[in-house]
């Protein structure tokens, strides 16, 4: 067996650390009888049937690339890098987080990094929660503060957590990219597609009953449906985020649901009446009652 010199070693580990932030983590071993056109990383290919399955939204764009080939017959070794992610060690939640949080490290991989952002706005809330927001990305007030929905948007969406007779402590709540794009513009899809695989990690970790999809940008881009909102709102989809075993036993996925962003109910109020019954939905299925009027 021939060893692997360091440039392809470093690209291999490279190359399969892009495929775990997408989400992919199973790789298999093909024997000597591949052709030469599949794509092959470390002795291990790349499951064309998986990748499929897997992809994050958008990613009809994103074929299995020829420069993801490598030669067939690696040394052993290389296989430290398929190691599966880090969180998977971890032994609650908590640690769990705070592995991805780590591992995301002060981020550079897109281009959100160099355009103004203060801080990266990872998520918070519990990490135990059956009800997980998400929205599309931080604007001025979370990028100062460090936590998704903390401006004005975020006290509309505090309102609605509270009518649905829950807490903010109660639930999580995370956005599709964790830094905020200069002028509030909307998060452009390489933007999204580098960055929602870590939101996809965390809804792994969470293993939320339920997720909200808050806006369109947030519910195209976890559903990779590209529909108006009319047509997204109203129902429940059965969703597992990429990166997840649809084997494990314990968790079967999430449903999720859409409603407008609150941003979006703040220009135009009228909407609010449509919100709600999303929540409503929402209420009915994870047996929520709203809080009680007191005189
Ligand atoms: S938006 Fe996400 S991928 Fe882009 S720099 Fe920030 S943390 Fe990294």
């Amino acid at each position: 067996m021939q060893p692997l010199d360091p440039p392809m070693r470093r690209a291999i580990a490279e190359r399969v650390r892009y495929y775990n932030e997408l989400g992919i983590y199973d790789f298999y071993r093909r024997d000597s009888q591949i052709s030469e056109s599949d794509a092959v990383v470390s002795g291990s290919s790349i499951n064309p049937e998986t990748y499929t399955q897997t992809l994050a939204p958008d990613s009809d764009t994103m074929p299995v690339k020829k420069s993801a080939t490598a030669p067939r017959t690696p040394e052993a070794s290389i296989l430290e890098v398929l190691s599966p992610r880090t969180e998977q060690q971890a032994s609650d939640p908590v640690e769990a987080l705070t592995l991805i949080r780590e591992d995301l490290g002060d981020c550079t991989r897109c281009k959100l990094h160099k355009q103004g952002r203060k801080q990266i706005v990872f998520g918070v809330g519990n990490p135990h929660a059956e009800l997980m927001f998400v929205g599309e990305g931080p604007g001025a007030d979370e990028d100062a503060q460090g936590e998704p929905f903390v401006g004005r948007a975020g006290q509309l969406l505090n309102n609605m957590i509270k009518a649905m007779g829950i807490r903010r402590e109660d639930v999580y709540i995370a956005n599709v990219v964790k830094c905020r794009p200069p002028g509030n513009r909307t998060p452009e899809r390489d933007e999204c597609d580098t960055c929602s695989p870590f939101l996809m990690r965390q809804i792994v970790v969470i293993r939320p009953t339920v997720i909200v999809a808050l806006g369109a940008v947030a519910a195209k881009n976890l559903l990779a449906i590209n529909a108006p909102m009319a047509e997204l709102r109203g129902r429940f989809y059965d969703f597992m985020p990429s990166g997840a075993r649809s084997s494990d036993p314990s968790w079967q996925g999430a449903k999720l649901a859409v409603t407008y962003h609150p941003a979006y109910l703040l220009r135009d109020p009228r909407q609010k009446g449509e919100a709600w019954k999303d929540l409503q939905m929402v209420m009915k299925y994870l047996g929520l009652k709203p809080p009680q009027k007191t005189e």
